[in-house]
């Protein structure tokens, strides 16, 4: 609990520190690129991490904010919306954990980011069509979810019209409503606000859309990488190594470190240190889904508009902003408190899922050449190593341990061959 909260304070200084944090409206008509502008000449260069927490979920003109940015005329598209199987497979992990756990009486599926509600919506599915197997439990659905845009994508998807939001834009639940599978369902900002109990946690590319600190090794120690006005332009931006320590630069990196660049998500490592102490007390799982690395990589923070690579500065609130989940970091973040497992691809992790026969069952109960010719296209995107099989990666939290040694690894859905009981 202790690093909880040293990490949690240390979150929140840096926050503050360069700025009055996201809470800041900006006037209606001013554009992202000169609210930045006047950002960084009334306190200097800003964090990378203010950057991109700014560009993305500044409640006026944020890029979540304000866009539905998913699928073919989005900006990116994902595992859930090119193929339901996705989400099926899923459905079948958390039944499996739920069953695993002792099939608790009480059941809640709390997704981060969930987009336009299209995993949500086939794992719901999954749960309705195999509600014999869930018994009497009492299932219910809690979604952490900042954008107001995208609630709405996700209650009309989830709910038909059956959802309301909240009378006060201050309440924890800002909206509510009931699942067109007869769930209770809400919508809330911050994890703080999702009541405890056993649950499944699920974020599928919400990760990698937390702001990340940028560092540098140089002849003088470690230095922030951080957004400045560029001097030969004003109304462009570029990056710069800044020559003093930063509060982040001094607290956020590990005294081994290798590398000479190194990108750190404070705000990741918070919530999976809440998730930890979470599962560990109420009991459950987390499941990321994201690309990723093993704490190899070093410069990753990249822009996405219209499915093409995007300058990062250029236009900021225009494009997606994305740095890959370093999942060495989360696991030190998650503490020994719970068992952690992978990363492991998602051809790996569909794989042993049943991805292979859930696609043979499709086909044997379709007969539309061209729903078919979908659903091959859909496995070979998900699980192609060229594609997204290799590229994304599945890690997990679980509230039991691992044994030490011994020749029998505990069996658990995804990270080893699926055997439901
Ligand atoms: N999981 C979905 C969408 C991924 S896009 C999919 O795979 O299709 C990222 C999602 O995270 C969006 O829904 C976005 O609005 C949400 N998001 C981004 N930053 C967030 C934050 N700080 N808190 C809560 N939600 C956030």
């Amino acid at each position: 609990m202790r690093t909880v909260r040293a990490l949690q304070r240390l979150s929140r200084v840096l926050r503050q520190s360069f700025s009055s944090g996201s809470a800041e409206k900006p006037m209606p008509g001013n554009s992202m690129l000169g609210h930045l502008t006047s950002k960084i000449k009334a306190t200097g260069p800003i964090s990378v991490a203010e950057y991109m927490r700014e560009v993305l979920t500044n409640p006026v003109m944020g890029y979540y904010v304000q866009n539905d940015m998913l699928g073919p005329d989005g900006d990116f598209i994902t595992s859930p919306e090119i193929s339901q199987i996705f989400g099926e497979l899923l459905g079948i992990w958390c039944l499996s954990e739920w069953m695993g756990a002792g099939k608790p009486s009480r059941f809640q599926l709390v997704e981060f980011g969930p987009g336009r509600g299209s995993l949500a919506n086939d794992i719901l599915r999954v749960f309705s069509q195999l509600r014999g197997a869930l018994g009497g439990a009492a299932v219910s659905v809690h979604l952490v979810e900042v954008s107001p845009k995208l609630s709405q994508v996700q209650a009309q998807c989830l709910t038909g019209d059956q959802s309301q939001v909240s009378a006060s834009e201050d309440e924890p639940v800002y909206r509510q409503g009931t699942t067109t599978t007869g769930l209770p369902i809400s919508w809330y900002r911050n994890l703080d606000d999702v009541p405890r109990g056993f649950s499944i946690y699920l974020a599928h590319e919400f990760f990698d859309a937390l702001p990340i600190h940028k560092f540098q090794g140089t002849e003088k120690g470690w230095r922030e990488v951080m957004v400045d006005i560029d001097p030969d332009e004003p109304g462009k931006l570029r990056l710069v190594i800044v020559p003093a320590p930063t509060l982040a630069s001094t607290q956020l990196i590990q005294a081994d470190e290798k590398r000479r660049h190194v990108e750190v998500c404070p705000e990741g490592g918070v919530i999976v240190q809440l998730l930890a102490n979470r599962i560990a007390e109420d009991g459950g799982a987390a499941l990321i889904a994201d690309y990723g690395h093993d704490g190899t990589k070093t410069d990753t923070f990249r822009g996405f508009k219209g499915h093409k690579l995007h300058d990062v500065l250029a236009s900021p609130g225009s494009a997606d902003l994305t740095a890959d989940v370093d999942y060495s970091y989360l696991r030190r973040m998650a503490g020994a408190t719970v068992a952690c497992m992978g990363p492991v691809s998602q051809k790996d992790f569909l794989k042993n899922m049943g991805i292979d026969t859930r696609l043979q069952v499709l086909l044997r109960n379709c007969a539309d050449p061209s729903t078919r010719a979908q659903l091959i296209q859909g496995y070979d995107m998900l699980t192609n190593p060229l594609k997204m099989g290799e590229r994304f990666q599945f890690f997990t939290m679980l509230n039991h341990s691992l044994p030490k040694k011994g020749p029998a690894p505990l069996p658990v859905a995804g990270f080893s061959e699926l055997g439901l009981s």
